[in-house]
């Protein structure tokens, strides 16, 4: 039986006080919640989230990571520091930074390998563009983007990864994919999972993400291949953020 996972993702919101409000009105709800919950802040509140959450079953994430260990990369972090500040996740392969900052299919499996290196569980997004979903591609841009990541680490290593499937049309656009839109594609890459190792593609948790809510949470996480959700912008109202988590 695989758990649920509700993982927030911050983006580049916050400042000290709305870190202190938003933790404090999450944990206000957590012992109604039986879902394991994530929180994914940007780097300089890490240490702050960290103090806040102790002692709380709510646990930290970060957004990305550097794939060296240490060394002259001026501006970037590194998994050992990210774990240095208590946190046990962290978000690889977001839409954003393949967009954005040019991360591609390899680079996103260095940083899944990095990752589990230092002993931190990635949250490794995949997903099509409308584009890709218009011409008929969703399954050979998600199956790219997951291969890439078996060919460098191999299956086995996937008892460490939480898969989150995010179609980049629905990302901050209000559009969600329809419960069977997403399970279709949550089938899909389990079964490709399966394809390396059946035991490891039950046990791996696939999370929906895409503006997901406190309105359509519970539909989509009544499916039987979706395992929770990576949320943005519900994760910055702890009232909403607690509702998606609830529904798990
Ligand atoms: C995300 O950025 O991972 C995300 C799912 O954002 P939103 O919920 O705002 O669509």
């Amino acid at each position: 039986m695989r758990k649920t996972i509700v993982a927030g993702n911050w983006k580049m919101n916050a400042s000290k006080e709305t870190v202190n409000s938003l933790i404090e009105g999450i944990l206000s709800g957590m012992n109604e919640v039986s879902s394991e919950v994530i929180v994914c802040a940007p780097f300089p509140y890490l240490s702050q989230v960290e103090s806040l959450i102790n002692n709380s079953k709510l646990m930290l994430g970060a957004q990305n990571l550097n794939i060296n260990p240490a060394g002259a990369f001026t501006g970037e972090v590194s998994a050992d520091m990210i774990k240095d500040f208590g946190a046990q996740h962290v978000i690889v392969g977001h839409s954003e930074r393949r967009s954005l900052y040019g991360e591609t299919n390899a680079i996103v499996a260095e940083k899944t390998k990095a990752a589990i290196g230092a002993g931190l569980t990635p949250l490794l997004c995949v997903g099509e563009s409308l584009e890709d979903r218009e011409s008929g591609k969703t399954e050979a841009i998600v199956e790219e983007q997951i291969n890439a990541v078996i060919d460098l680490i191999g299956i086995e290593a996937f008892d460490q990864v939480i898969i989150a499937y995010e179609p980049v049309w629905a990302i901050g656009t209000g559009l969600t994919a329809s419960p069977e839109q997403a399970q279709t594609v949550h089938l899909f890459i389990r079964n490709l999972l399966a394809n390396s190792s059946e035991k490891i593609a039950k046990r791996t948790p696939i999370l929906y993400g895409g503006s997901m809510n406190a309105a359509n949470a519970a539909d989509l996480i009544s499916c039987s291949d979706i395992d929770g959700g990576l949320i943005g912008g519900a994760a910055l109202k702890a009232e909403d953020f607690l509702q998606i988590c609830k529904a798990g």
